[in-house]
C-alpha cells in the first residue's frame, strides 16, 4: 500500500499567504508544513496596509492585539499637486464602517509574527521546491527540493509568490504554453520605512501623504511614532529587466530620484528629510500577471502573488493573499472533516475554491490597474489629468466610501475558528 503523506497541508512559500494558511491549519486542527526556499526568515519590503476585508480575518486568528500595537490606524490622506495641496480626504470613517480602520505597520513585523505563530518547527527553511507530482493513482502530491529531499501532502498549495514554481509547473501540466507569465510593468518602486518624524506632533499620527510629481508620485503612509513607510514610483528607463528586487539599494540611490523634491512631513519639507532616518530602504521593478493561470489543478491550489499579482497602488496584494487562504481553509476544513479521503471529493473542493475566488482576483486586478492609471494621471485618451483632480479635489467622502466598499465591505472569515470560539 503506497505510503500516506507527510501532512495535510504542504506549503509552498512562507510569505504572507503561506504562513497565513498555515496559521489557520494550525487552529482548526488540520497538520501542516511550510517549504521556504531563504535560508532565514528576515525582514523583506519595508511597510505594509493592511485594509479590512483582511484584517477580519487576522483578527480571528489573534494578531489583532499585536497589529493594534505596532500598526497605525490611517485617519486622513493629505494630497499634494507638486507643492500645490489639493485636499485632505478623511478616512477616520473606515472603523465605523468596516469594523477595521486601514493599519500600516512595518511589514517584518506582521511576517515575524506570523512566522512565530506557526510554530517554527513546521517550517522547513533552505527548502526550495523545484518540482511536484500529482499523480491520481498516489494517496498524495509529491514535491522534490532542489537538494533531493522530498516531502508529501494531501493538498499542495503554492504560495511561492509572483515567480511561483508551483504556478509554472501547473501550467506545464495543463499543457499551456504561457510558461512565463509575467512581464515587467515598466515602472520602478523605491521604498522605506523611516524612523519616528521628532518634529511631527499628535495631530500628525494617521496622516497619509500622496503627492503627485509631474514625473512621478510618491506617498507615505504613517506607522506608529510618526514613522513614514514611503513608496516612490517612477517609470524605468531599464528596457530589460529580469529580476524584481534590486540588490543593495541604498538611500543615496533614492535620494537621488526623490531626495530634492517636496515632502509636507519632511523636517526641510523634503523627501530626503524621511530617507534619511529611514529604518531600512529597498528598491524593485514591478512585475505583472500576463495571463491568470487556474487557482487550482487536481490536488494543487495556488493563493497570494503567485496566483494573482497586482500593483501596489491599492494596497491589496497581502490582503488578496490573506482572503485566499481564508477561502481555500474553508473548503479544506470541510473536506478533511468528512474523512472520506477521496481524493475526487478534494479535486471538487479546490475547483469550488476555484470558482469562488478568480473572479475577485481578476476583479481586483482590474481594479487595481485602472486605479493605477487614475493614481499616475494615465488615462487613455489623455483624461488621466483630469480623472485625477476630479478624484482627488472634488470626490466627497461618499464617493470614497463607494469606491472602497467593493474592496473592504468583503470579509471572508474561517466558519471553523467561528466555532472554535462559541
Ligand atoms: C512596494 C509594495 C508595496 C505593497 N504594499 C502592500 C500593502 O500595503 N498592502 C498589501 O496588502 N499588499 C501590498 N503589497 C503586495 C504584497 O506585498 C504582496 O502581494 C504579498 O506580500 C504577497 O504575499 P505572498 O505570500 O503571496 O508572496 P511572497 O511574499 O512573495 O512570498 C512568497 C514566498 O515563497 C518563497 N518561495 C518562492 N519560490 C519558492 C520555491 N521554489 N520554493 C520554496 N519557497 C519559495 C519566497 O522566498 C517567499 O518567502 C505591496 C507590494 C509592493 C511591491
Amino acid at each position: 500500500m503506497a505510503p500516506k503523506a507527510d501532512v495535510q497541508v504542504l506549503i509552498v512559500g512562507g510569505g504572507i499567504a503561506g504562513l497565513t494558511l498555515a496559521n489557520i491549519c494550525k487552529r482548526i486542527g488540520l497538520t501542516y508544513k511550510v517549504l521556504e526556499r531563504t535560508a532565514e526568515v528576515a525582514p523583506v519590503g519595508a511597510g505594509i496596509s493592511l485594509a479590512p476585508n483582511a484584517l477580519r480575518l487576522l483578527d480571528q486568528l489573534g494578531f489583532m492585539d499585536q497589529i493594534r500595537k505596532e500598526g497605525q490606524p490611517l485617519r486622513k490622506i493629505q494630497v499634494f499637486r507638486n507643492t500645490t495641496k489639493w485636499s485632505m480626504l478623511d478616512f477616520e470613517w473606515l472603523e465605523g464602517a468596516y469594523g477595521y480602520s486601514m493599519y500600516s505597520m512595518p511589514r517584518h513585523s506582521l511576517h515575524r509574527a506570523l512566522y512565530q505563530a506557526t510554530g517554527t518547527e513546521h517550517v522547513i527553511l533552505d527548502a526550495e521546491v523545484v518540482s511536484f507530482e500529482d499523480e491520481p493513482s498516489s494517496p498524495s502530491v509529491k514535491v522534490q527540493l532542489a537538494d533531493g529531499r522530498e516531502f508529501s501532502g494531501e493538498v499542495l498549495v503554492g504560495a511561492d509568490g509572483i515567480r511561483s514554481i508551483t504556478r509554472r509547473l501547473l501550467a506545464d501540466k495543463q499543457g499551456l504554453a504561457g510558461v512565463n507569465t509575467i512581464r515587467f510593468t515598466g515602472r520602478t518602486h523605491m521604498t522605506g520605512i523611516s524612523y519616528p518624524l521628532t518634529h511631527l506632533g499628535p495631530e500628525d499620527l494617521g496622516v497619509a501623504t500622496w503627492v503627485f510629481y509631474d514625473d512621478c508620485i510618491l506617498t507615505s503612509w504613517p506607522c506608529t511614532e510618526n514613522r513614514q513607510w514611503f513608496v516612490g514610483v517612477k517609470p524605468s528607463e531599464a528596457k530589460t529587466i529580469t529580476r524584481s528586487t534590486w540588490k543593495g539599494a541604498t538611500k543615496e540611490m533614492i535620494n537621488d530620484v526623490y531626495g530634492h523634491r517636496f515632502h509636507p512631513m519632511g523636517k526641510n519639507q523634503t523627501v530626503r528629510d524621511v530617507v534619511d532616518i529611514a529604518e531600512r530602504v529597498t528598491a524593485s521593478d514591478v512585475f505583472e500577471e500576463t495571463a491568470f493561470p487556474d487557482m487550482s489543478f487536481g490536488r494543487v491550489a495556488l493563493v497570494g502573488d503567485s496566483a494573482h499579482s497586482m500593483t501596489s497602488f491599492i494596497g491589496q496584494g497581502a490582503c488578496q493573499a490573506i482572503e485566499d487562504v481564508g477561502e481555500l481553509a474553508n473548503g479544506l476544513h470541510t473536506y478533511f472533516a468528512g474523512q472520506t479521503n477521496d481524493p475526487q471529493v478534494l479535486r471538487d473542493v479546490l475547483v469550488d475554491y476555484r470558482k469562488s475566488r478568480e473572479p475577485r482576483a481578476r476583479n481586483l486586478v482590474y481594479y487595481s490597474s485602472i486605479f493605477a492609471q487614475v493614481h499616475t494621471g494615465r488615462l487613455p485618451y489623455g483624461l488621466g489629468p483630469l480623472a485625477r483632480r476630479l478624484a482627488f479635489i472634488y470626490a466627497p467622502t461618499w464617493c470614497w466610501r463607494w469606491a472602497t466598499d467593493p474592496l473592504y465591505g468583503y470579509q471572508p472569515r474561517v466558519h471553523a475558528l467561528d466555532m472554535l470560539s462559541s
